[in-house]
Protein backbone atom coordinates (compact mmCIF):
# COMPACT_ATOMS: atom_id res chain seq x y z
CA UNK A 1 0.00 0.00 0.00
CA UNK A 2 1.27 3.37 -0.77
CA UNK A 3 1.47 6.52 1.53
CA UNK A 4 2.93 10.09 0.95
CA UNK A 5 6.19 10.52 0.17
CA UNK A 6 6.49 13.41 2.32
CA UNK A 7 4.58 12.72 5.43
CA UNK A 8 3.81 9.11 5.54
CA UNK A 9 0.02 9.26 5.59
CA UNK A 10 -1.93 6.85 3.86
CA UNK A 11 -5.42 8.92 2.92
CA UNK A 12 -6.54 11.17 0.28
CA UNK A 13 -3.62 10.51 -2.08
CA UNK A 14 -2.87 11.40 -5.77
CA UNK A 15 0.12 10.39 -7.99
CA UNK A 16 1.92 13.09 -9.25
CA UNK A 17 3.23 12.60 -12.30
CA UNK A 18 5.52 15.27 -12.55
CA UNK A 19 7.76 14.34 -9.45
CA UNK A 20 7.46 10.84 -9.69
CA UNK A 21 5.90 11.43 -5.68
CA UNK A 22 2.68 10.10 -3.64
CA UNK A 23 1.36 13.25 -2.00
CA UNK A 24 -1.70 13.87 0.28
CA UNK A 25 -4.04 16.39 -0.09
CA UNK A 26 -2.46 18.24 2.77
CA UNK A 27 1.16 17.79 1.49
CA UNK A 28 -0.43 18.72 -2.18
CA UNK A 29 -1.75 22.00 -0.97
CA UNK A 30 1.40 23.03 0.87
CA UNK A 31 3.24 22.83 -2.09
CA UNK A 32 0.83 24.79 -4.34
CA UNK A 33 1.06 27.25 -1.87
CA UNK A 34 4.84 27.84 -1.54
CA UNK A 35 4.43 28.16 -5.72
CA UNK A 36 1.68 30.69 -5.41
CA UNK A 37 4.19 32.18 -2.83
CA UNK A 38 6.89 32.48 -4.98
CA UNK A 39 4.80 33.69 -8.06
CA UNK A 40 3.85 36.67 -5.85
CA UNK A 41 7.23 37.50 -4.43
CA UNK A 42 8.47 37.35 -8.12
CA UNK A 43 5.93 39.55 -8.85
CA UNK A 44 6.54 41.91 -6.44
CA UNK A 45 3.37 44.27 -6.13
CA UNK A 46 1.25 42.97 -4.14
CA UNK A 47 2.33 44.67 -0.43
CA UNK A 48 0.61 43.70 3.16
CA UNK A 49 -3.00 44.55 3.29
CA UNK A 50 -3.35 45.12 -0.06
CA UNK A 51 -6.88 44.07 -2.19
CA UNK A 52 -6.79 41.58 -4.69
CA UNK A 53 -9.44 41.32 -6.87
CA UNK A 54 -9.32 37.79 -8.54
CA UNK A 55 -11.45 37.68 -11.74
CA UNK A 56 -13.52 35.06 -13.19
CA UNK A 57 -12.70 33.72 -16.48
CA UNK A 58 -15.51 33.53 -19.13
CA UNK A 59 -15.48 29.64 -18.83
CA UNK A 60 -14.58 29.08 -15.36
CA UNK A 61 -12.19 25.23 -15.63
CA UNK A 62 -13.33 22.94 -12.27
CA UNK A 63 -10.27 24.11 -10.57
CA UNK A 64 -11.58 27.82 -10.43
CA UNK A 65 -12.94 27.27 -7.27
CA UNK A 66 -10.08 25.81 -5.65
CA UNK A 67 -7.66 28.27 -7.06
CA UNK A 68 -9.34 30.72 -5.25
CA UNK A 69 -8.98 28.69 -1.84
CA UNK A 70 -5.44 28.70 -2.89
CA UNK A 71 -4.85 31.95 -3.72
CA UNK A 72 -7.20 32.97 -0.21
CA UNK A 73 -4.92 30.60 1.99
CA UNK A 74 -1.42 32.02 0.34
CA UNK A 75 -2.45 35.31 1.37
CA UNK A 76 -4.04 35.30 4.11
CA UNK A 77 -0.67 36.06 6.31
CA UNK A 78 -0.41 38.99 4.70
CA UNK A 79 -3.96 40.13 5.58
CA UNK A 80 -4.56 40.77 1.84
CA UNK A 81 -8.59 40.92 0.89
CA UNK A 82 -9.34 38.92 -1.40
CA UNK A 83 -12.48 39.91 -3.49
CA UNK A 84 -13.81 37.21 -6.41
CA UNK A 85 -15.51 38.95 -9.39
CA UNK A 86 -18.42 36.56 -10.25
CA UNK A 87 -21.02 36.88 -12.80
CA UNK A 88 -24.22 36.15 -11.24
CA UNK A 89 -26.30 35.47 -13.89
CA UNK A 90 -24.48 32.23 -15.20
CA UNK A 91 -26.12 29.04 -14.16
CA UNK A 92 -23.39 28.26 -11.84
CA UNK A 93 -22.66 31.11 -9.95
CA UNK A 94 -24.71 29.96 -7.06
CA UNK A 95 -22.05 26.82 -6.67
CA UNK A 96 -19.61 28.48 -5.25
CA UNK A 97 -20.46 29.72 -2.00
CA UNK A 98 -21.23 26.05 -1.43
CA UNK A 99 -18.16 24.65 -2.84
CA UNK A 100 -16.39 27.69 -0.71
CA UNK A 101 -18.53 26.67 2.64
CA UNK A 102 -16.84 28.35 5.70
CA UNK A 103 -14.59 30.35 3.63
CA UNK A 104 -17.20 31.98 1.69
CA UNK A 105 -17.91 34.16 4.38
CA UNK A 106 -13.97 35.34 4.02
CA UNK A 107 -14.08 36.00 0.42
CA UNK A 108 -15.95 38.92 -0.26
CA UNK A 109 -18.24 38.39 -4.04
CA UNK A 110 -18.16 41.43 -6.54
CA UNK A 111 -21.06 40.86 -9.08
CA UNK A 112 -19.72 41.59 -12.26
CA UNK A 113 -23.03 42.20 -14.32
CA UNK A 114 -23.99 44.85 -12.30
CA UNK A 115 -21.05 46.40 -14.38
CA UNK A 116 -20.45 44.60 -17.44
CA UNK A 117 -22.52 41.73 -19.88
CA UNK A 118 -19.83 39.13 -19.72
CA UNK A 119 -22.62 37.08 -22.20
CA UNK A 120 -23.05 39.73 -24.63
CA UNK A 121 -18.47 39.53 -24.63
CA UNK A 122 -18.83 35.61 -25.32
CA UNK A 123 -21.13 36.44 -28.24
CA UNK A 124 -18.99 38.99 -29.75
CA UNK A 125 -16.01 36.36 -29.38
CA UNK A 126 -17.80 33.90 -30.90
CA UNK A 127 -18.54 36.49 -33.86
CA UNK A 128 -15.05 36.76 -35.46
CA UNK A 129 -14.63 34.86 -38.27
CA UNK A 130 -11.64 32.63 -37.23
CA UNK A 131 -11.47 29.72 -34.61
CA UNK A 132 -8.39 31.26 -33.23
CA UNK A 133 -9.75 34.61 -32.84
CA UNK A 134 -12.77 33.12 -30.92
CA UNK A 135 -10.46 32.00 -28.82
CA UNK A 136 -7.99 34.51 -27.88
CA UNK A 137 -11.11 36.84 -27.44
CA UNK A 138 -12.14 34.65 -25.03
CA UNK A 139 -9.46 34.21 -23.38
CA UNK A 140 -8.96 38.07 -22.68
CA UNK A 141 -12.69 38.33 -20.60
CA UNK A 142 -11.65 37.67 -17.41
CA UNK A 143 -8.57 40.61 -18.05
CA UNK A 144 -11.13 43.15 -19.41
CA UNK A 145 -14.07 42.31 -17.24
CA UNK A 146 -11.74 42.31 -14.09
CA UNK A 147 -9.90 45.53 -14.70
CA UNK A 148 -13.22 47.42 -15.78
CA UNK A 149 -14.66 46.05 -12.22
CA UNK A 150 -11.55 47.29 -10.34
CA UNK A 151 -11.37 50.34 -11.16
CA UNK A 152 -15.07 51.02 -10.33
CA UNK A 153 -15.00 49.43 -6.91
CA UNK A 154 -11.40 51.39 -6.36
CA UNK A 155 -9.21 48.29 -6.37
CA UNK A 156 -6.06 48.41 -8.20
CA UNK A 157 -4.16 44.67 -8.04
CA UNK A 158 -6.50 41.81 -10.66
CA UNK A 159 -5.48 38.23 -10.76
CA UNK A 160 -6.39 36.44 -13.84
CA UNK A 161 -6.09 32.52 -13.08
CA UNK A 162 -3.66 30.72 -15.72
CA UNK A 163 -2.39 27.71 -15.55
CA UNK A 164 1.05 26.95 -16.12
CA UNK A 165 -0.18 25.02 -19.33
CA UNK A 166 -2.61 27.71 -20.50
CA UNK A 167 0.51 30.02 -20.83
CA UNK A 168 2.38 28.32 -24.21
CA UNK A 169 -0.91 27.58 -26.00
CA UNK A 170 -1.55 30.97 -25.27
CA UNK A 171 1.89 32.10 -26.28
CA UNK A 172 1.74 30.48 -29.47
CA UNK A 173 -1.44 31.69 -30.43
CA UNK A 174 0.06 35.32 -30.03
CA UNK A 175 3.12 34.76 -32.50
CA UNK A 176 0.70 32.67 -35.48
CA UNK A 177 -1.58 35.71 -35.10
CA UNK A 178 1.18 38.11 -34.31
CA UNK A 179 -0.50 39.49 -32.01
CA UNK A 180 1.25 41.82 -28.83
CA UNK A 181 -2.43 41.52 -26.89
CA UNK A 182 -2.83 37.76 -26.84
CA UNK A 183 0.94 37.59 -25.90
CA UNK A 184 0.95 39.40 -22.64
CA UNK A 185 -1.73 37.64 -21.50
CA UNK A 186 1.27 34.78 -20.77
CA UNK A 187 2.38 37.56 -18.49
CA UNK A 188 3.03 36.97 -14.70
CA UNK A 189 2.33 40.48 -14.33
CA UNK A 190 1.83 43.86 -16.36
CA UNK A 191 0.65 47.29 -15.39
CA UNK A 192 -1.84 49.09 -17.70
CA UNK A 193 -1.73 52.56 -18.35
CA UNK A 194 -4.71 53.64 -15.70
CA UNK A 195 -2.69 52.15 -12.71
CA UNK A 196 -3.59 48.74 -12.15
CA UNK A 197 -1.49 45.85 -11.48
CA UNK A 198 -2.72 42.43 -13.28
CA UNK A 199 -0.80 39.42 -11.81
CA UNK A 200 -1.54 35.76 -12.28
CA UNK A 201 -1.01 33.69 -9.36
CA UNK A 202 -0.90 30.34 -10.53
CA UNK A 203 1.58 31.26 -13.29
CA UNK A 204 4.00 27.98 -12.53
CA UNK A 205 1.01 25.98 -11.66
CA UNK A 206 0.25 22.96 -13.26
CA UNK A 207 -3.83 22.62 -14.53
CA UNK A 208 -2.70 18.48 -13.32
CA UNK A 209 -2.02 19.39 -10.17
CA UNK A 210 -4.57 21.88 -9.62
CA UNK A 211 -7.24 19.66 -10.56
CA UNK A 212 -5.84 17.00 -8.21
CA UNK A 213 -6.56 19.12 -5.80
CA UNK A 214 -9.90 20.34 -5.80
CA UNK A 215 -10.94 16.34 -6.48
CA UNK A 216 -9.33 15.71 -3.01
CA UNK A 217 -10.78 18.93 -1.91
CA UNK A 218 -13.95 18.77 -2.91
CA UNK A 219 -14.33 22.08 -4.89
CA UNK A 220 -14.52 20.36 -8.51
CA UNK A 221 -16.84 23.09 -10.11
CA UNK A 222 -17.78 20.60 -12.58
CA UNK A 223 -21.26 21.78 -14.11
CA UNK A 224 -22.74 22.21 -17.71
CA UNK A 225 -22.76 24.93 -19.58
CA UNK A 226 -25.97 26.95 -21.53
CA UNK A 227 -26.38 29.08 -24.32
CA UNK A 228 -23.23 31.15 -25.70
CA UNK A 229 -20.79 29.80 -23.10
CA UNK A 230 -21.79 26.08 -24.28
CA UNK A 231 -20.50 27.37 -27.61
CA UNK A 232 -17.72 28.97 -26.15
CA UNK A 233 -16.51 25.46 -24.37
CA UNK A 234 -16.34 23.75 -27.80
CA UNK A 235 -14.31 26.67 -29.43
CA UNK A 236 -11.84 26.41 -25.94
CA UNK A 237 -11.94 22.41 -26.45
CA UNK A 238 -11.25 22.60 -30.30
CA UNK A 239 -7.98 24.91 -29.93
CA UNK A 240 -7.20 23.20 -26.59
CA UNK A 241 -6.93 19.86 -28.56
CA UNK A 242 -4.59 20.92 -31.22
CA UNK A 243 -2.36 22.43 -28.79
CA UNK A 244 -2.07 19.57 -26.20
CA UNK A 245 1.27 17.75 -27.17
CA UNK A 246 2.60 21.48 -26.87
CA UNK A 247 3.06 21.08 -22.98
CA UNK A 248 4.66 17.45 -23.32
CA UNK A 249 7.36 19.42 -25.47
CA UNK A 250 8.32 22.62 -23.62
CA UNK A 251 7.86 20.70 -20.05
CA UNK A 252 10.17 18.01 -20.36
CA UNK A 253 12.57 19.76 -18.62
CA UNK A 254 13.50 22.62 -16.85
CA UNK A 255 15.72 24.40 -19.39
CA UNK A 256 13.18 24.10 -22.14
CA UNK A 257 10.63 25.59 -20.10
CA UNK A 258 12.65 28.54 -19.24
CA UNK A 259 13.95 28.76 -22.65
CA UNK A 260 10.22 29.16 -23.63
CA UNK A 261 9.58 31.85 -21.26
CA UNK A 262 12.47 33.66 -22.56
CA UNK A 263 11.44 32.94 -26.26
CA UNK A 264 7.93 34.63 -25.17
CA UNK A 265 9.49 37.50 -24.09
CA UNK A 266 11.86 38.27 -26.49
CA UNK A 267 8.84 37.50 -29.29
CA UNK A 268 6.88 40.03 -27.48
CA UNK A 269 9.55 43.11 -27.47
CA UNK A 270 9.80 42.47 -31.10
CA UNK A 271 6.10 42.74 -32.00
CA UNK A 272 5.33 46.07 -29.48
CA UNK A 273 8.81 47.28 -29.84
CA UNK A 274 7.74 51.18 -30.51
CA UNK A 275 4.87 51.98 -28.91
CA UNK A 276 4.55 53.69 -25.84
CA UNK A 277 1.65 53.95 -24.45
CA UNK A 278 -0.41 51.27 -22.65
CA UNK A 279 -4.18 49.69 -23.17
CA UNK A 280 -5.84 51.02 -20.23
CA UNK A 281 -7.65 47.63 -20.15
CA UNK A 282 -4.99 44.75 -20.59
CA UNK A 283 -1.78 46.79 -19.94
CA UNK A 284 -0.13 45.75 -23.92
CA UNK A 285 1.95 48.54 -25.20
CA UNK A 286 -0.42 50.58 -28.18
CA UNK A 287 0.39 53.50 -29.66
CA UNK A 288 0.14 57.00 -28.55
CA UNK A 289 -3.06 58.96 -28.53
CA UNK A 290 -5.22 55.55 -27.69
CA UNK A 291 -6.76 53.95 -24.66
CA UNK A 292 -7.31 50.35 -25.80
CA UNK A 293 -5.74 48.13 -28.19
CA UNK A 294 -8.14 46.31 -30.85
CA UNK A 295 -9.20 43.41 -28.75
CA UNK A 296 -9.95 45.10 -25.61
CA UNK A 297 -11.68 47.63 -27.98
CA UNK A 298 -13.69 45.04 -29.52
CA UNK A 299 -14.97 43.89 -26.59
CA UNK A 300 -15.34 46.86 -24.72
CA UNK A 301 -18.68 47.50 -26.91
CA UNK A 302 -19.94 45.26 -23.95
CA UNK A 303 -18.93 47.28 -21.08
CA UNK A 304 -21.97 49.02 -20.00
CA UNK A 305 -21.63 53.29 -19.09
CA UNK A 306 -18.86 53.45 -21.92
CA UNK A 307 -19.49 56.85 -22.14
CA UNK A 308 -18.20 57.34 -19.04
CA UNK A 309 -15.32 55.26 -19.49
CA UNK A 310 -12.69 54.48 -16.50
ZN1 LIG B 1 1.59 14.13 3.08
ZN1 LIG C 1 -6.00 45.75 -24.32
Amino acid sequence: MSSCHRCGGVRNLYYRRSSGEVLCRRCLERLLIRAIRRSLGRIGRVRYGDPILVAEPAIPGIWFASSVVLLYKSVRDHRNRLLVSIDSRSSYSKYYSRLWGDLASELEVVYTDRYVDIDAMISRCLSQDSQLDRYVCLKKIDTVAGVYVSTKINIDKVAVLRSRDQVPAIAVLGVLLRDPSTLIETHLYRDTSAGVHIINPIHDVSQEDLAAYSYLSGLTLDIGFEGSRARALEVFRAVSDALSGLNEIIYRSRETAFSADRAIDFIDSRLSSSAKNRCELCGVKIDVGRDLCERCLFLAGSLKDLSNPL
